[in-house]
């Protein structure tokens, strides 16, 4: 009798033992989500330019580029080069 008890005290021990590990598995194999990344979305780099007559900034793509400068509209590109 003292060791049936024993025998069964050691099969809870091993069912335990067992089930925690398999528990611990699952939580290795189970897909994790991927951490919200904090980094702000990154905008294409674009070069910002500014006017040769107001100074205005203004991304390059949208600015007109002449021989002499870079101007933020056609009325500042002929008012500086005539
Ligand atoms: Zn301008």
């Amino acid at each position: 009798m003292k060791y049936l008890l024993i025998f069964g005290l050691t099969m809870a021990v091993i069912w335990l033992w067992q089930g925690k590990r398999r528990s611990n598995m699952a939580d290795k194999t189970s897909p994790k989500k991927p951490k919200p990344q904090s980094r702000p979305r990154q905008l294409p780099a674009t070069e910002i330019v500014a006017c040769d007559v107001c100074s205005v900034h203004l991304p390059r793509t949208e600015a007109l580029t002449s021989g002499r400068g870079v101007y933020c509209s056609d009325a500042h590109r002929r008012q500086a080069e005539g």
